[in-house]
């Protein structure tokens, strides 16, 4: 066992509980659960595995038996004691103390690649799976449990109200499968939400081609603001933002082949990216868009 940031050191109760309330800390107590989510992840190769919120370790002993190089980060310095206390004696573990969102865990690490696997904190849940595909290049895949109602928004196909904003920003780069409903009745303290367990395979480039993947996510989100209005009365507001004229919104849907009357919940991965490059083929090049503001600020009135 490997001990990464700190020394171990005691913690009080009391500090115990509150970190518990900030952290949403529900601890997996179904044993049937925690080997359905490790036998989700496919670990046959036994590559180096990544726990995220290894808490109390419900799934940890399972992963171990998978994996020869795990690595258990946690953000709770009581529940570090308690891992630590626990997997002291194995040199195939590493700990890891620190906020997964802000830790450098290809760094800490040292590996070239790790499969995740965790019951994410349900606060944080969307920004791990938003760092997860920052992370693409290190990560090739993950099994995660989470909020039910947010693992179906990541999972959503096209069509109806789950699909949306995160959906496309992480299906941009994953194939999600849906794995399985968990009850609430199977953690201990209950939450009052569902869970579910999802499958990410995340691909070092985009799933589809893509013009230009800042102006993609500005479109996506911008478009969703009035995600029940047909798209050809709200693509106008968001084109004048990015320097083409709003009168060009037909025009563009047209190139695109959306039908102008579908509201941006019925539109596609792929439709958005052929969007995106529509849009992008009408903007004006940069230097033009600053030498047309330099002229106007230069005019006499
Ligand atoms: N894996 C355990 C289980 O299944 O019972 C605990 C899961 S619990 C839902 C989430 C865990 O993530 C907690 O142990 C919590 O302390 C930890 N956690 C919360 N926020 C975190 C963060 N930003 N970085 C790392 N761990 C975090």
């Amino acid at each position: 066992m490997a001990f990464l940031t700190r020394p171990p050191r005691q913690t009080s109760r009391s500090s115990e509980r509150q970190a518990r309330r900030r952290l949403g800390q529900h601890f997996l107590v179904d044993r049937e659960v925690a080997a359905r989510i490790v036998a989700a992840a496919e670990l046959d190769d036994r590559p180096p595995v990544l726990e995220i919120g290894a808490g109390l370790g419900a799934l940890t002993d399972l992963l171990r038996e998978a994996t020869d190089h795990l690595y258990l980060v946690e953000i709770d310095p009581g529940l570090v004691n308690v891992l630590l206390a626990r997997y002291q004696a194995d040199p195939a573990v590493v700990i890891i103390e620190g906020d997964v969102l802000r830790v450098d865990l290809p760094q800490l690490s040292g590996e070239a690649s790790v499969y995740v696997v965790g019951n994410l904190p349900y606060s944080v849940a969307s920004q791990i799976l938003l760092r997860l595909v920052e992370l693409r290049w290190w990560c090739p895949g993950a099994v995660v449990m989470l909020q039910e109602e947010v693992a179906r928004r990541v999972a959503a196909k096209p069509g109806g109200h789950d699909y949306g904003v995160l959906t496309l920003l992480i299906q941009i780069y994953a194939d999600v499968t849906w794995c399985f409903h968990v009850s609430r009745r199977s953690f201990s303290p209950m939450p009052r939400v569902e869970s579910a367990v999802i499958r990410l395979h995340l691909h070092a480039t985009p799933r589809v081609p893509m013009a230009d993947l800042t102006l993609f996510q500005h479109l996506v989100r911008s478009l969703f603001q009035h995600r029940r209005k047909m798209i050809r009365n709200t693509l106008g507001g968001f084109l004048a933002t990015v320097d083409v004229g709003a009168a060009e919104a037909g025009a563009v849907l047209h190139e695109a082949g959306i039908d102008a009357s579908v509201r941006p919940e019925q539109v596609s991965l792929e439709e958005f990216a052929a969007l995106t490059a529509a849009v992008l083929g009408r903007r004006p090049r940069q230097h033009e868009v600053a030498g047309s503001r330099r002229s106007r600020s230069r005019s006499p009135r």
